[in-house]
């Protein structure tokens, strides 16, 4: 028996976890085309600087960027949701972007999904008080049913209801970010990994 399991065994093993497909690879690379044609149109031939907040947007902001032919720059940003010790929901910064990567610079935050807003909301705040000239954002996906604040993408990809989806970046506890496509997860998935 092999020391490592090949590729086409851990997919194998994941799309057994899986419950349905919302997005296949083919709708996501039509939406991504949209997407970017309507980015690029934007910032035409500006400078702006692309600001992918880690990990989940990871997937969606290489795909992104690639099609999107304008003089951009790109950085990273960080949080976390429930710093130790704090009450739930309190967002901890754990990345930002060097200050010349954002005085007086147009900023593009770029995540995943959009789902109270609290992240983005806070992102854009630090991020101007920092000195940012501008700050929008663009997300993969929209949960618009889930959102606790007044917070509007400025660009989405793709609208979804309420329910926890993983796959092209998104993970549940760490796991499911390689899947080429967002799912739901069956319950024993959720269960097994508790
Ligand atoms: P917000 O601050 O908008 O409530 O949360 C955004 C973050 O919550 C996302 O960046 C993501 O990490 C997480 N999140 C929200 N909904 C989902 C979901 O359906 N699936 C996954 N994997 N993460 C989610
Ligand atoms: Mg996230």
């Amino acid at each position: 028996m092999a020391a490592f399991p090949n590729l086409s065994d851990l997919l194998v093993n994941h799309q057994d976890d899986v419950e349905r497909i919302l997005f296949t690879e083919d709708e996501i690379r039509a939406g991504l085309e949209r997407l970017a044609a309507r980015v690029a149109a934007c910032y035409g031939q500006e400078p702006f600087t692309v600001v992918s907040v880690l990990k989940g947007s990871c997937v969606f902001v290489a795909d992104l960027i690639r099609r999107i032919p304008g003089p951009l720059e790109l950085a990273f940003a960080a949080t976390s949701s429930y710093a130790a010790g704090t009450e739930p929901g309190r967002l901890e910064l754990l990345l930002c972007p060097d200050e010349r990567e954002i005085e007086g610079r147009r900023l593009l935050l770029v995540d995943d999904i959009l789902d109270t807003g609290r992240t983005l909301a806070a992102l854009r705040g630090e991020l101007l008080a920092r000195g940012a000239a501008e700050v929008r954002s663009c997300v993969f996906l929209d949960k618009p049913s889930r959102r606790s604040l007044l917070f509007e993408p400025d660009f989405r990809c793709f609208e979804v209801g309420d329910v926890f989806v993983v796959g092209y970046g998104l993970d549940f506890r760490g796991r499911y970010r390689n899947l080429p496509f967002v799912a739901a997860l069956k319950a024993h998935a959720f269960a097994q990994q508790a």
